[in-house]
């Protein structure tokens, strides 16, 4: 059954009506159910509406999640939007879910349970739905395309059954203590949802240096938009940046020109670097119980080694075997247009270089401070100053356990940028089930009654997770 997020329009707020079914244990009398608005139906907005999914059939109370999604469900891994083709390999492999470690330690008394239920939304439980999970493990667990992996998370959104509002987030307030998110959808007037806490998901392009749209100038969202054109190209391509944005591109790059076309990778690094994969990496990501113990200086090497200036070794081994892929040194700075040519203003220690290329991608990663233009200058004047240019990275390293910002409410959560302060998982695909219950365990109150073992809890808990 769906529920109606709390609607607000012209002045008016809408009481939710409905709600899912089968609680356990009595619920203590406690304020009214709260809302939290998630912007951008994504792995985080699944995980989190997956979690608390879990813990209402349990018998918590918790709050109502609306998504507020701009295109579709998984939008930035269908293939339709850009980010990707749909046609790439997950680089982080599938069993890293939406519920993944797998491992909660906050749901006193209903962790085995939580952790249990929580498994029925699992990659693997979705192979078995649509009756493949044997053939994928004779085939080796082999990484999911990302079209696959979109259809994955649609199949989690059905399950849980949570509210996805299609629209775009265009403007967010603060009106009497509370979220506003002022969104507008094509052919309808704008409406807005009010909320007690906010996630912002998701990462906004980056803008190449060039003066004015170019069409043979694209980015690491209008490339993969663009990617028929390439089939056959004889030319000289440009890749700029040497994290996993550029590395997937140049992956399908190779895929795609003809033999002949060179394609150009520039970073400001001596070589392209892959990251290790080993256990004492990925276990940081999974598990950053003492990533605080760290000090800053080496979080932040960790993760440049790790993950933002690094190739996966998937996108290494396939560029090895490229003879016509040439890594570039230097810093990009500039991008002309000179006549047919454009023309790539690089600089390394101290000096300037040019080189005319045919077509450049501007790679340097994504945005996660994409969101800080919605926000109303007046009701968010404290955010607004918190992330100016001045101050973004020591806010960045002041966001707190629920990956919230420091001493601000209502509570604005974005795990995209809380590597730094709480661990290198939170931003990408690697610890979603931690993410979850970080964020939500402060919204959520256990029942009085608990449950002595799992076979205490509702079977409904379990058909509902694999009907
Ligand atoms: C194609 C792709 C492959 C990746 N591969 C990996 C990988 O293998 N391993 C890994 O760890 N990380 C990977 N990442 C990086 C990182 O994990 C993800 O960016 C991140 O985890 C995505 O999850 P998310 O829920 O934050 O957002 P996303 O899945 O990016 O979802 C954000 C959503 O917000 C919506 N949106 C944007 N603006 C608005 C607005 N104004 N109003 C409403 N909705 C809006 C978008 O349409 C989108 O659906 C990948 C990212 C992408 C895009």
């Amino acid at each position: 059954m769906r529920y109606l997020p709390a609607r607000v329009e012209a002045g008016l707020n809408f009481a939710s009506i409905g709600s899912f079914g089968g609680h356990f244990g009595m619920l203590p009398a406690v304020a009214p159910e709260r809302t939290l608005i998630v912007v951008g139906a994504g792995p985080k907005a699944l995980a989190i509406a997956a979690k608390r999914h879990v813990l209402r059939q349990l018998g918590w109370r918790v709050p109502k999640i609306l998504v507020i999604e701009k295109d579709e469900i998984a939008a930035n891994w269908c293939g339709r939007f850009g980010f990707t083709d749909g046609h790439q390999h997950l680089g982080t492999p599938p069993h890293k879910d939406i519920g993944f470690p797998y491992d909660s330690v906050c749901w006193t008394g209903f962790e085995a349970a939580v952790n249990g239920y929580m498994f029925n939304l699992s990659w693997q439980n979705y192979l078995i739905a649509q009756g493949g999970y044997a053939k994928w493990v004779d085939r080796g667990r082999p990484a999911p395309l990302h079209g696959e992996w979109g259809r994955y998370l649609q199949w989690v959104a059905q399950k849980v059954d949570v509210f996805v509002e299609i629209a775009c987030a265009k403007k967010i307030s603060i009106r009497e203590g509370k979220w506003r998110v002022q969104c507008s959808k094509e052919g309808e007037k704008k409406t807005s949802f009010e909320g007690d806490g906010i996630v912002i998901t998701g990462l906004g392009a980056s803008s190449p240096p060039i003066n004015k749209r170019h069409p043979r100038v694209m980015n690491g969202l209008t490339f993969w938009q663009n990617i028929e054109s390439f089939r056959g190209f004889k030319g000289t391509v440009a890749i700029v940046g040497g994290g996993e944005t550029a590395a997937s591109i140049a992956v399908a790059l190779v895929q795609a020109v003809s033999p002949s076309a060179i394609v150009q990778i520039f970073t400001s690094h001596a070589s392209i670097y892959s990251r290790g994969e080993s256990f004492f990496e990925n276990q940081r990501y999974t598990d950053p119980h003492d990533w605080t113990d760290l000090t800053i200086a080496d979080r932040e090497q960790f993760i440049d080694r790790t993950d933002r200036g690094v190739f996966s070794v998937h996108a290494n081994s396939v560029l090895d075997r490229a003879e016509n892929v040439r890594p570039m040194l230097g810093k990009a700075t500039k991008i002309e247009s000179v006549a047919e040519a454009l023309v790539l203003h690089v600089e390394y220690a101290g000096s300037q270089r040019k080189f005319a290329v045919d077509r450049l991608i501007w790679a340097t990663g994504f945005n996660p401070l994409w969101f800080v233009k919605l926000l109303d200058e007046s009701s968010c004047a404290p955010l607004v100053e918190a992330f100016s240019d001045d101050n973004r990275r020591s806010t960045s390293r002041r966001i707190t356990s629920d990956l919230s910002v420091a001493a601000f409410t209502p509570k604005l959560h974005i795990p995209m940028l809380a590597n730094t302060s709480q661990g290198p998982g939170f931003p990408n695909l690697s610890c979603l089930g931690l993410l979850s219950d970080r964020i939500l365990e402060s919204y959520a109150t256990a029942p009085v009654s608990r449950p002595k073992s799992m076979r205490d809890t509702p079977w409904s808990a379990v058909q509902s997770a694999r009907e």
